[in-house]
């Protein structure tokens, strides 16, 4: 065993175009440059993804910078995750998908060195998985209804929320998918009794539970809201690490995890124990990213009760795959570790370290 042998980083970032415009209720956008870090110990390589969203402070510019200035600093032993995520952690704060780039790309290497999947070095049970919605953004009623009938492969539909023309455009959706399963994203558009007006006139379309219906307010309008609410209430961009869960406990129904906002896969895990312990449903999502990060978040869906794992979907140009989707249901490679492989070119390489940063702190 090459003990002594350091860590590699690497980093690439990856230019991926998304089908179609992708709008939800603060912005539209129509390409994710997601970083792809590589970690290399004694001949094997693990990948991980940053997803960065500048909500969260974080751009591709602070992902690589923060990589950068990490690389040399992951010592010799790919094993010791706590170590390594705690040298993370007093390195810089927050930086959460820059951190789960590397966390994920270690996962990835451990796994292919035991010969044993993500998941299963995890304890968990591949058969387990929920399924994953499918993503409708905002657009004119009409063309929502036709992304809805194209996605008949996908029993879930995510429909974002949040403009004026709400029930104009769910009315259009459900007629086109009499039979799906509906939840909505309002992606933080609404003061409080706006959102209860809105979820009280999309209520007659049949939906599941409404995410993040409110913006970054205090927990008590979160439960003067869910106690009124006739739908379940899930928390997203409020609830970004096992701490908020705490904070909303009794506030709201559900949480989403994602690992661009918690920092990977251990740190997810901590944020969806917290949720259950706490009585809350848990939906693992994801930003536009590529298979990389999808196949991680996937990984860890045996644990959760609902999935938005369609990140990858979304684009048309994803140069690795992993996890599939079969009726609806995630289905996990059963290959070492991530089990994702490159089916397209490289983006742009760096070796972490190298690059010149012009000083920026992330
Ligand atoms: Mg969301």
């Amino acid at each position: 065993m090459p003990a002594k042998t350091a860590i590699q980083l690497s980093h690439e970032t990856l230019t991926l175009h998304l089908r179609e415009p992708f709008r939800i209720s603060r912005g539209v956008q129509t390409i994710a440059r997601p970083v792809i870090a590589t970690v290399t110990h004694a001949g094997e390589t693990g990948w991980g993804e940053a997803a960065p969203s500048t909500f969260y402070g974080e751009s591709g510019d602070t992902v690589r910078s923060l990589l950068d200035t990490l690389a040399g600093q992951l010592g010799n032993d790919p094993f010791n995750f706590q170590a390594i995520v705690e040298r993370l952690d007093a390195t810089v704060q927050r930086n959460a998908a820059a951190k789960a780039a590397i966390e994920c790309a270690l996962h990835d290497l451990a796994g292919k060195r035991l010969g044993v999947p993500v998941h299963r070095l995890l304890g968990l049970d591949a058969t387990r998985t929920p399924l994953t919605s499918f993503t409708i953004g905002i657009d004119e009623p009409e063309v929502m209804a036709r992304k809805a009938r194209d996605a008949h492969a996908y029993p879930v539909l995510k429909v974002k929320v949040g403009t004026e023309a709400d029930e104009e455009r769910l009315a259009a959706v459900r007629d086109a998918r009499p039979d799906a399963i509906i939840r909505v994203d309002a992606n933080a558009a609404w003061l409080p009794r706006h959102a209860l007006a809105s979820i009280q006139r999309i209520e007659q379309f049949g939906i599941q539970f409404v995410e993040q219906p409110l913006r970054l307010l205090d927990p008590e309008d979160w439960r003067w809201l869910r106690s009124r609410s006739p739908l379940p209430i899930f928390a997203d961009e409020s609830c970004v690490n096992a701490h908020d869960v705490h904070r909303l406990a009794g506030c709201v129904d559900g949480v989403v995890v994602k690992l661009a906002k918690v920092g990977g896969l251990r740190a997810a895990i901590a944020q969806i124990l917290a949720a259950h312990l706490h009585g809350m449903e848990v939906m693992l999502g994801c930003m536009i990213e590529s298979a990389v990060g999808i196949t991680a978040a996937a990984h860890l869906s045996p644990l959760v009760e609902y999935a938005d794992l369609d990140g990858n979907l979304l684009v048309s140009d994803d140069p690795f795959e992993g996890v599939t989707v079969d009726k609806g249901k995630l289905v996990l490679p059963d290959q070492p570790g991530l089990g994702v492989r490159r089916i397209g070119a490289a983006g742009e390489q760096t070796i972490a370290g190298t690059a010149s940063t012009l000083g920026a702190t992330p």
